[in-house]
């Protein structure tokens, strides 16, 4: 099963709703309006660059880049 990157949701990779390629990775949709708002704003539902940047909110010393 993949994640629907949007809602979180399971989704079947064999029978997903709709599909959408970013960055080299094709991600799965329970529905349409997931891949609408995804196309939208991938970098929003990937969930890397947002957990580093909760990370470095949370705990700004391991951060290098922190200037503050
Ligand atoms: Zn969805």
């Amino acid at each position: 099963m993949a994640i629907d990157p949007v809602c979180k949701m399971t989704v079947d990779e064999k029978a997903p709703a709709t599909t959408s390629d970013y960055g080299g990775v094709t991600y799965y949709f329970c529905a349409p309006g997931c891949k609408v708002a995804f196309d939208e704003n991938p970098e929003a539902y990937l969930s890397e660059p947002k957990k580093r940047s909760l990370l470095s909110r949370l705990n700004p010393l391991r951060t290098p880049r922190s200037q503050d």
